[in-house]
């Protein structure tokens, strides 16, 4: 049979749009840039990435829960007072400081004085560049210029003594990565002025060479491998040479990457956010310097991470990694309730997944987002507006999501900017073919040469199975769809044309020359499954739906020692398509996604014999 198009038919799909493997797509592409800001990029990075983010502006979430979070947090950031967040800045240097104080770990005797204050700049302008709100630039503007007059006045660019004594590098990170967003986000040129004086006036502060971080309880914390990530963006921004060769010179290589490209599992005991987010710096070293150590590093820890992970894909009871194989994840069930740095170390894993997309092509890593952005970013309680903020989730028998007992903690930051990175996950782009990652409400508009594709998602996932992509504006290209590991019979249809079942654990390919309205459905079964806590406990298990945790709602005692026939003995509830219940002892247990909880108590682990 053939389509309209003229193109031979296999079981509905023309053979060039029968579904295939994705492996090996092409490599090299155009610099995608948004309009009106110059990224500078090494000519040879090209070559490294098989498939690229699209920059922020390009897509737009139209509706779903990741919307809901993400207008919210527009709102939430957008709402912080100037004069309180500048205050503690201008109070070292003498000038005028309105305002009340911020509290917690922000303030000049805090733990960490000024900590967030980049990232908060980082988080607007990130939101600006993707919803076009000039409100967040301007704040973000504001924000520069009154870090600017801090620092003109001061030779010792930290807020504090806090800071300054204990977490020089990792403030001076906050510092870049907010000015560098500024510029090139918001337009600042400010910013991209400030960067090298800030970088000057941090540098007596921080070790001289690149160090490990020793303590979890007690100091030094600093760590250096936070910063060559953004040391390598500041070469990019300001086109200095010095700032390459310094980031070069802060990769925690005998430590870290050179014992992880070797796989090596050096991961046991190691600070879990910090070195998460050091992997961050090797993903950006091998695209700016090509050494496949760093590539292979990400892609041997993403391997150590992944035999080390709740349910919620996330991972580090009480901020640290575990020895695998010992049982380790099922004791923190019990003596702990710190089980994951939610906003810190879900930024930190999200970027890691981006990079190793970015770099390999593979969905598995698509998969790995999916997991995490569901189940620990997304479902994070929602901060109150005065420092009040999630920071550890907690996965034991009888729990709450609860803020951290000090305010304005580093997950203030990272839940600024890992939110306001919503965009980047949804979809990706090579030469030919544009990769649907997530399924949620979207428009993407893909900037090729000489054209532009548009293409708008329509979804309810993951409430339900199906997602409808529509052509707005089409032309010659592949689509690829992520079609889980965890899915069994997936179905895709083109115009309303079967392609028979997707095979599970790959980029579905339909390739075709796309006309305006054209439409792909997706179907993807989201199977009730559980996933046990550790090897060494196989019957203790979480319940999961495709991607999303579940958790018992209102559990009650002697619950955690009641066996448990999961998920066979869950019965859906009757108009609500995304909820289950299920007798347990005698009582009836409801089950949500964790993502819908916010002040119930809940239980997360079930005992299955
Ligand atoms: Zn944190």
């Amino acid at each position: 049979m053939k389509d309209q198009a003229g193109n031979a038919m296999l079981g509905g799909l023309s053979r060039r749009e029968m579904l295939r493997c994705a492996a090996g797509a092409a490599a090299g592409s155009t610099l995608t840039a948004l309009p009106g800001v110059a990224i500078a990029t090494f000519a040879t990075t090209a070559d490294r990435e098989i498939v690229r983010e699209f920059p922020f502006g390009a897509v737009r979430l139209t509706g779903g829960p990741l919307k809901t979070q993400f207008d919210r947090n527009h709102a939430h950031y957008l709402a912080l007072s100037n004069d309180r967040l500048l205050k503690v800045f201008r109070q070292r240097v003498g000038l005028p400081a309105p305002g009340v104080d911020m509290g917690g770990w922000y303030d000049a005797n805090g733990f960490v004085p000024g900590l967030t204050l980049g990232q908060y700049i980082s988080g607007l302008s990130r939101i600006g560049a993707s919803t076009g709100d000039q409100a967040c630039h301007g704040k973000a503007r504001a924000l520069v210029a009154g870090f600017g007059e801090f620092l003109a006045r001061t030779d010792n660019p930290y807020a504090g003594p806090g800071a300054e004594k204990m977490w020089p590098s990792y403030v001076m990170d906050k510092y870049l990565v907010g000015l560098i967003d500024a510029y090139r986000l918001s337009g600042i040129e400010q910013a991209k002025d400030l960067l090298p004086q800030v970088i000057a006036k941090c540098r007596p502060f921080i070790s001289p060479v690149s160090k490990d971080r020793i303590g979890k309880k007690d100091p030094p914390y600093d760590e250096t491998y936070v910063l060559p990530e953004n040391l390598f963006a500041a070469a990019e921004v300001t086109r200095d040479r010095q700032y390459h060769d310094l980031a070069v010179h802060y990769l925690l290589n005998p430590e870290w990457f050179d014992p992880l490209s070797a796989g090596t599992n050096v991961l046991p005991s190691k600070h879990a956010y910090s070195h998460t987010i050091a992997l961050s710096s090797g993903g950006r070293a091998y695209l700016a310097t090509g050494d496949p150590k760093y590539k292979k590093a990400l892609e041997n820890a993403w391997r150590f991470m992944e035999a080390q992970r709740f349910a919620s894909g996330g991972w580090g009871p009480e901020e640290q990694f575990v020895e695998p194989g010992k049982g380790k994840l099922f004791e923190s069930l019990t003596n702990s309730t710190a089980h994951f740095e939610t906003p810190c170390g879900s930024y930190a894993d999200l970027k890691l997944a981006r990079y190793l997309i970015r770099l390999t092509g593979d969905s598995r890593y698509a998969d790995g987002l999916e997991r995490t952005l569901y189940n620990t970013m997304l479902a994070v309680r929602t901060p109150d507006s005065d420092g009040g903020y999630p920071y550890y989730s907690n996965y034991g028998a009888n729990a709450e999501k609860k803020y951290y007992h000090r305010k304005w903690p580093c997950c203030s930051g990272t839940l600024a900017q890992g939110v306001a990175d919503y965009t980047l996950n949804v979809y990706f782009h090579d030469d030919d073919s544009l990769y649907v990652n997530l399924f949620t409400p979207s428009i993407v508009r893909w900037t090729r040469p000489g054209s532009t594709v548009v293409i708008e998602q329509s979804t309810s996932y993951p409430a339900e199975d199906a997602s409808r992509i529509t052509i707005r504006s089409g032309g010659k290209f592949a689509l690829k769809v992520r079609i889980p590991a965890w899915t069994r019979d997936a179905t895709i249809s083109v115009n309303g044309r079967s392609g028979g079942t997707a095979k599970a654990g790959q980029y579905a390919v339909i390739e075709r020359n796309w006309k305006q309205n054209d439409v792909l459905d997706v179907v993807v079964p989201q199977p009730l499954r559980t996933l046990p806590i550790d090897d060494s406990h196989p019957e203790v298990v979480a319940l999961m739906r495709g991607q999303v945790m579940y958790v018992g709602l209102n559990p009650w005692e002697g619950l955690p020692e009641t066996p448990v026939a999961l998920p066979t003995a869950l019965k859906p509830i009757q108009g609500q398509s995304d909820r289950y219940v299920m007798n347990a002892g005698g009582k009836d247990l409801v089950f949500v996604p964790y993502f819908d909880v916010q002040l119930e108590r809940y239980a997360t682990y079930f005992r299955t014999s």
